[in-house]
């Protein structure tokens, strides 16, 4: 049983079999898009049927692409809290300033999301081989759900790729390899191993399910907020999955007649200075973006240069009338160690420069102080240590203690 109608190339319209394995479309090679039949959804899956499910992203299975239940791949992708914060929301001078905190799924990072649909849905057409070329979450994630499917996991990531990331696809049992070069480096090798090596590619928008994976964060937060969006959403863009898709489920929640008002929240596509090839596009007033050369930033999971996404990412943001903006890749330690102290919210360097956007847009007034923003937190803090580069002061036991120095 599922809604799912077809899959429609999302530059040219192409439609698609959604009973067949899909990548990019053929014809034009951009991504796909899942789509349901809303006019059925609408009579057969009304607000009520939610109650009394549990909370997890399975809860709008219908709104999913799933056919069969018994298929899904879970690590529990639980409902992540959003937290209102007060301290932090007032050292910004503003009334509402909620924190959806994704770092609390499995493996640390909303990529869980993505990855369980993409996985699920691969083991829906009987794959049993997976790849992916990763800035560092993605790779963790994938690793962690093919594992928990049985299925044969291969990962490439630049060679500088945050530790933890490295590790944890390592201890997942994935085939893991440092490449020295970038993550679009790495999707090379992914598209070129495809033939040969049986692969079945899950990058980031090649994959088109993914997309549908992270359109729960909209789906969710909607129904926090009682169906009634906040005014704004700042969002740490790489590939830009997430804000693809949370656009995507405020456009199908439309449709459904689920929300309260017409008012959609404006996206806010952050990026950090160190890879900022959305935000110089949207400058520019471009719809497609230009490769990003030497980009470096810490925060891994914004360091791609190149998005297959681009326009899809471009067109929300303008649709929504938000802005792509970038903030300084030098500010990141400073807005973790804000939030952190502020709230105990330990942010991952993706979201830090949401905050030093939030800084930027409130200073132009393009956000309100009492408007409702509200900034995901992608990831776990606690996977980056290289982004904290604070020396604590050492005790020696051997000596007196220095109380002065306490
Ligand atoms: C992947 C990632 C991002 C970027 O997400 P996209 O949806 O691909 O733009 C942001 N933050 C973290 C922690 C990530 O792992």
């Amino acid at each position: 049983m599922s809604f799912v109608t077809h899959l429609e190339c999302a530059h040219c319209g192409q439609r698609y079999d959604a009973l067949q394995i899909h990548n990019l479309c053929t014809a034009c090679q951009r991504p796909l898009w899942v789509r349901y039949d809303l006019d059925a959804l609408r009579k057969e899956f009304p607000k009520k049927a939610l109650f009394g499910r549990p909370p997890t992203i399975w809860r709008y299975l219908e709104m999913l692409p799933i056919r069969d239940p018994k298929n899904i791949v879970s690590l529990t992708e639980t409902i992540t809290p959003i937290l209102e914060t007060k301290r932090l929301a007032a050292a910004f001078g503003v009334k509402h300033l909620y924190v959806k905190d994704e770092s609390r799924l499995p493996t640390g990072s909303f990529k869980s999301r993505g990855m369980t649909m993409a996985i699920s849905k691969a083991r829906e057409f009987g794959i049993t081989r997976v790849a992916v070329p990763t800035a560092g979450n993605a790779g963790g994630a994938m690793a962690a759900y093919a594992a928990r499917a049985g299925m044969e996991a291969y990962v490439f990531m630049p060679e500088d790729t945050p530790v933890i990331n490295q590790k944890e696809c390592f201890l997942a049992g994935a085939r893991t390899f440092r490449v020295n070069g970038l993550i679009t480096d790495c999707g090379r090798i992914v598209g070129e191993g495809k033939r040969p090596k049986g692969w079945f590619d899950v990058s980031t928008l090649k994959e088109p399910y993914r997309i549908e994976g992270k359109k729960t964060m909209g789906l969710e937060l909607a129904e926090q907020f009682d169906w009634e969006l906040p005014d704004v959403i700042l969002y740490p863009t790489g590939g830009g999955t997430g804000l693809i898709g949370m656009w995507k489920a405020f456009a199908e929640l439309e449709t459904l007649g689920w929300l309260k008002s017409a008012q959609k929240p404006r996206m806010i596509s952050c990026q950090s200075d160190g890879c900022a090839p959305i935000a110089t596009a949207f400058a520019r007033g471009e719809r497609f973006a230009k490769k990003f050369e030497n980009a470096k930033t810490i925060a891994s999971g914004l360091r791609v240069p190149a998005a297959v996404g681009d326009f899809m990412i471009l067109d929300a943001v303008r649709e929504s009338r938000g802005v792509a903006l970038a903030a300084p890749e030098a500010d990141i330690p400073k807005w973790m160690q804000l939030a952190s102290a502020k709230e105990g919210i330990a942010l991952c360097p993706e979201t830090a420069v949401c905050l030093g956007a939030l800084e930027v847009l409130l200073k132009r007034g393009a956000i309100k102080p009492n408007e409702q923003i509200l900034i995901f937190n992608t990831g776990a803090a606690q996977k980056y240590p290289e982004a904290i580069c604070e020396d604590l002061p050492q005790l020696d036991i051997t000596k007196p203690i220095d109380w002065t120095a306490i």
